[in-house]
This record gives structure tokens, sequence and C-alpha cells, in this order.
């Protein structure tokens, strides 16, 4: 039992969050802020798409833990569990995962709800190689930016040489495919999540590979990681959160999710800052 969200769920009242036809939740405007291109207004309990139609924001539902990850709503995507921007970086509380829960039907949408769709919106990014002054491609999806995002974090990395062997022979991009040992699609199906150098970083599941499935206390889970925090601060500058703020680790792994960094979007994203071209060499 992951009592960190089953205490959400419990203490959360769907009915508190019940809209006004002329007032928009918090939450909700936060995920019309992070998608510009492609929602545009909210009303009754319905977020509206820039295509005209109409996906249901709450659907009311009490949901168990397991419930709540196999048919997620809107409202639980953003209301579960406050994602924490920035440093210091505690330790998670205990089972507490925050930006996991992802409405499938919202991602599909607004990605691509087959590969071939998916696939279709991917374009290369100039990316950080092994040796200093050299790059490689690597393809995310050109919705909502996410190519642009992912090359103003690349122009940032390129300048701390210490970082270098973290990001570098990363783990993969786009890949369509269920999140390990579940029925739910990864967030690397749509070609908005990296993983950086698997030898240089922790996944739970790897820790734990004969008894993952058990409860976190039987398999006595602690979160660890070796991934330097400058790297989680660039990528949060630009709309990515980190699974290293996960009591599941998955330090490698960063998603696209502006919606859970509001603040961060409103400063950065879009702005790629000025650092040396990536590639170029430097000193
Ligand atoms: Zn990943």
């Amino acid at each position: 039992m992951r009592y960190c969200l089953f205490a959400i769920l419990v203490f959360h009242n769907p009915k508190a969050f019940s809209p006004q036809a002329d007032s928009i939740p918090p939450s909700v405007q936060r995920l019309l802020d992070a998608y510009p291109d492609h929602l545009e207004a909210y009303q009754d309990n319905y977020i509206r798409w820039k295509d005209g139609s109409l996906m249901q924001y709450d659907d009311g539902r009490f949901k168990t833990e397991e419930e709540a990850f196999d048919s997620t709503d809107l409202e639980d995507q953003m209301n579960a569990l406050s994602y924490p921007p920035g440093l210091p970086v505690d330790t998670p509380g205990y089972n507490c995962d925050p930006g996991t829960l992802r409405c499938q039907e919202f991602f599909m949408k607004m990605y691509g709800n087959t590969e071939a769709a998916a696939k279709s919106h991917l374009v290369p990014v100039t990316w950080l190689a092994p040796k200093a002054g050299q790059t490689k491609r690597i393809w995310v999806t050109s919705i909502n930016g996410v190519n642009e995002h992912l090359q103003a974090v690349a122009q940032e990395l390129v300048a701390y040489p210490h970082l270098r062997p973290y990001v570098t022979n990363i783990g993969g991009t786009f890949n369509w495919r269920p999140i390990m040992g579940t029925q739910r699609m990864s967030p690397h199906s749509f070609g908005i999540a990296i993983d950086l150098n698997t030898r240089r970083s922790e996944y739970w599941k790897w820790d734990h590979k004969d008894n993952w499935q058990l409860d976190s206390v039987e398999i006595n889970l602690k979160w660890r990681n070796s991934v330097p925090l400058e790297i989680v601060e660039i990528f949060e500058r630009h709309g990515f959160i980190w699974g290293g703020k996960w009591f599941h680790y998955d330090t490698m792994h960063f998603e696209y999710r502006p919606e859970m960094l509001p603040d961060q979007k409103r400063r950065n994203v879009g702005k790629p800052t000025r650092r040396p071209a990536i590639g170029k060499k430097k000193g």
C-alpha cells in the first residue's frame, strides 16, 4: 500500500473542487497554462481542446490506489501530490511519487494514441556525446515544443564538462511501451521523456529485480541517488520533472510535465538561455 498517495485520496474531497461555471480552480488553470497550444477553456467540469473536443476533468470517483493509477483522470493527475520543484532535494516521503499519476487519455490525445501517430511527431535534438566537441542526435516529440525545451537543456549542459558522464550514453528517449510490470503506457511512448546514463543512475525496480512486486516495506525500499542535482535544476527550468523525486526512484528519468512546474514554466520555458552552442569546444 502506498500510504502517502492513499492518504491524499482519503482526505481529498472531489466535491471541494466542484467548479462554478465562472471560476476556474487553480489546478485547472495550471493545466490550461501548461498546454496553451492544445487547451483553451474549462467549464462545468470539462476541458475544451482547441479542436473543439471536450474532456471530463473530474470523474468524481473515489479510487483505491490501484484504481487511481489505472484510471487516472485529469483531476487525479493535477491534485494527487505536488511535485516539489527546485533544490534542495529531500528524500521523498514514504511512497510519495509526485507526477506519476498520468491521465492516459490526455497524453494519448496530445501526443499520439498509436505508435505510428506518436512517431510521426518525432524530431531530432542535438545532444551531447561522450567526447567534448562531438554530438549525437536523439529523437523526441515536437508537440508543445518538447524538442526545443530539450535542446535548451542540452545547450546548458554542454557548459558543464563534469556533468557529461551522466548525460551521455543515454538510456533512451522515445519507446512505445508500457511501464515495466504494468498495463499503463510509459511517458517514453509519447516522446516526452529521456533516460540519462543508466550506469550513472538508479531505478528501484532494477535494484529489486526479484521482488519489486512486493510491498515497499517487505523489500525494504530505500531511496538513493547519484545524479548531480545541477542536472535536475537545468531540466526543471525547461519544464521537465525528475524521477529522482519519487520514493520509487528512477533517477535517470526526466519527462516534460510543465503542469507540475508552473513557476518554472512562467519564467523560463520557451526561452532558451544563452549558453555556448552545443558541440562547441570550450576553452
Ligand atoms: Zn524513463
